[in-house]
């Protein structure tokens, strides 16, 4: 099958294969990952692999240290101003859709949340420009959504904040192409999409930012209490860091990130080609702004939409239903969809059009 599910998603199946075979006996040691101590000398060498791997992946400067947390990206949009503030009363935030909506209203418990940017008013089918973005030059931080999720809105460039850190939601995006690691003060992102299990989240955050926590932060929550103790503050998830390991394994001899944006530049064309050839089909995003991870797309008429689900589902394409909150179609096409799945969802999609058109 191929599943198109925004998230927990579609896994490399090399991952997934190996996985498999390492279950009972990981190495030789005679355990599972799972059953592994986090203290213990495999883990240790899992967790070390994982991070040279990804610290390579992204080419991480080395004043940036790499946490693997718990709690999610909905955890972070927390975690980020308990330990971001710095001393400041406020931070910036860019309204893009439902995600960076559902930051900017969890920072206003700590902060005073600046709107510096909203596409709201256009129904969140594009990124505001910079040059119309109102920054406060005392923010402690400039928040941005690089990939919206449900919307299909994507950061096609990197937002200029001058000396004021800029931390991004890239729990979509993440890992989908290169990414210049210095623009950031902080990175996170959950890794139930591009990366592995869901549980783990990924934090990628500049030493200096580190140390200043709110009072009330939670320990296990606190970056400089886990940069500390190399993210095992508390036991972390260790299995879906081990299949964060084998994905990152698999990108790498995959041609790393380079060779992976021109694979899910591909993708999206072949979709975004088609659906712009249709007058079936639409997807509402600024070509510049859209989203090569999450395409959404609408029916003409959404009468048919659960013929058209009920059909690609006896096709073996799953998930296709959009998010509730926008109704339609959504076809996530991570770096494990191959392009496969991504003709033979066209070639559905053009069949479709022409029983029903
Ligand atoms: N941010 C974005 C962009 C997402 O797509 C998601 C969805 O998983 C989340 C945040 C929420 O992440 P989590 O469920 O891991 O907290």
């Amino acid at each position: 099958v191929f599943n198109f599910s925004a998230g927990p998603a579609t896994l490399p199946e090399p991952v997934l294969r190996q996985a498999a075979e390492e279950m009972l006996d990981w190495h030789g040691s005679g355990m599972s990952v799972m059953e592994m101590s986090h203290r213990g000398k495999e883990f240790i060498a899992i967790h070390a692999e994982a991070e040279k791997l990804l610290r390579e992946l992204m080419a991480i400067p080395a004043n940036y240290k790499v946490l693997f947390l718990q709690g999610g990206a909905i955890g972070q949009n927390a975690f980020v101003p308990m330990n971001l503030l710095r001393g400041k009363a406020g931070a910036d935030y860019v309204n893009t859709g439902e995600w960076s909506k559902k930051s900017l209203k969890e920072a206003g418990k700590y902060c005073s949340v600046n709107v510096a940017a909203s596409a709201e008013a256009g129904h969140f089918t594009s990124v505001p420009k910079q040059d119309s973005w109102k920054l406060d030059p005392n923010a402690a931080y400039v928040h941005i959504c690089s990939n919206e999720t449900i919307g299909g809105v994507e950061y096609h460039w990197t937002p200029d904040t001058g000396s004021v850190p800029l931390v991004a939601d890239m729990s979509s995006n993440i890992l989908s192409r290169p990414v210049d690691v210095s623009r950031y003060g902080l990175i996170y992102g959950g890794a139930q999409k591009n990366i592995g299990p869901s549980g783990l989240t990924i934090v990628i955050v500049r030493d200096d930012l580190i140390g200043q926590a709110l009072p009330i932060t939670p320990s296990a929550f606190d970056l400089k209490t886990q940069a500390d103790n190399d993210s095992m503050y508390n036991t972390p998830p260790t299995y879906a860091i081990y299949i964060a390991g084998l994905t990152f394994q698999w990108l790498k001899s995959n041609g790393g990130l380079a060779a992976m944006e021109v694979h899910n530049r591909a993708k999206a064309a072949l979709l975004y080609d088609y659906l712009d050839s249709s007058s079936f089909y639409r997807n509402p995003v600024a070509r510049e702004d859209r989203s090569l991870m999450n395409v959404p797309f609408k029916l003409r008429d959404d009468a048919l939409d659960a013929a058209f689900l009920k059909g690609a589902e006896e096709r073996g394409m799953l998930q296709l239903k959009g998010h509730r909150s926008v109704g339609g179609m959504r076809a996530s096409i991570y770096n494990a969809m191959p392009v496969d799945g991504v003709k033979a969802l066209v070639a559905y999609m053009k069949e479709f059009e022409a029983s029903h058109g």
